[in-house]
């Protein structure tokens, strides 16, 4: 069917560079309107920096990108079109948890009549409807993290960006998302580019996973087709095929309690 192939992501020779470091080496892949796609590498392999110059927040070294039919370079008015989770939570900590919305939704041009609606439906999804009228300087790190979440969603995005939107999450709050993401792809239409490196969590969302290591793409595919080219029987496998190593498990986990510490997300 003609929609499915439809490109709305297309990367071409995209490079960054900070001084000495190449952060993303020479990287070309598309992503297909509709598709859930992953980048899934370990920490510092470039996810990062990737998903900042594909939402407009990091000048590339080189390389061209195109997001839902504007080259980047061109125009500011892509942004709309998406929708960003990041790691860090961006939330303005004087508003409340409603306000927050209401400012994103205002920004976005979500017209009033459907932006309150559109609110409550948001906050109730990520269990803080009871919560709106709190200022979110008083939120844990989780709550925080949630109301980001919706935060990126208030505005009815064609592509939601969401980078290792997961970390420090409990399992059901996780579960959620990742239930709440496959209905919106699946009912709206929503494109979905996430990053993450837990291997259970690419598999079990992304229709497309791109295996990322040091800047470069080494894969890509869907989970059963890396299994396939490596003649491996799961994607941790394949993985490690492909790579030469394992995800490094323990220096992401050691990095993520380091992030965790400065955050103190709150949720167990
Ligand atoms: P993580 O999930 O841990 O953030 P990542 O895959 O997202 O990992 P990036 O954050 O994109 O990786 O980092 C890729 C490389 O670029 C790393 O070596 C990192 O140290 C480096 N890097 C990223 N941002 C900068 C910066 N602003 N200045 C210098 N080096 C940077």
């Amino acid at each position: 069917m003609k929609i499915k192939s439809e490109i709305i992501i297309e990367v071409k020779n995209l490079s960054k560079k900070f001084k000495d470091i190449i952060a993303v080496d020479n990287i070309s892949f598309n992503v297909k309107k509709g598709d859930i796609f992953a980048f899934l590498g370990p920490n510092g392999a470039g996810k990062t920096t990737t998903i900042r110059m594909l939402t407009t927040l990091l000048h590339p070294t080189s390389g061209y990108i195109g997001v839902n039919g504007f080259d980047i370079n061109d125009t500011t008015e892509v942004r709309s079109s998406f929708g960003i989770v990041f790691q860090d939570p961006s939330l303005d900590n004087e508003l409340t948890a409603y306000e927050n919305l209401e400012f994103h939704g205002i920004m976005y041009k979500v017209p009033k009549e459907i932006r309150r609606e559109r609110i409550e439906l948001m906050l109730k999804f990520v269990s803080l409807w009871e919560r709106r009228d709190d200022y979110v300087k008083n939120f844990s790190g989780g709550m925080k993290r949630r109301l980001e979440i919706a935060r990126g969603l208030i505005h009815h995005p064609k592509i939601l960006f969401l980078d290792e939107p997961t970390l420090g999450l409990d399992p059901q709050t996780r579960n959620h998302l990742w239930d709440y993401v496959k209905k919106l792809n699946k009912n709206e239409n929503m494109t979905v580019f996430l990053t993450t490196h837990y291997m259970e969590e690419a598999n079990k969302v992304a229709n497309t996973i791109a295996i990322i290591d040091n800047g470069k793409i080494i894969a890509m595919g869907t989970s059963k087709e890396l299994q396939k080219i490596t003649k491996t029987n799961s994607l941790e496998k394949a993985f490690l095929v492909l790579t030469g190593h394992s995800m490094r498990e323990e220096a992401g986990t050691a990095r993520d309690r380091a992030k965790f510490q400065g955050r103190m997300w709150g949720v167990k």
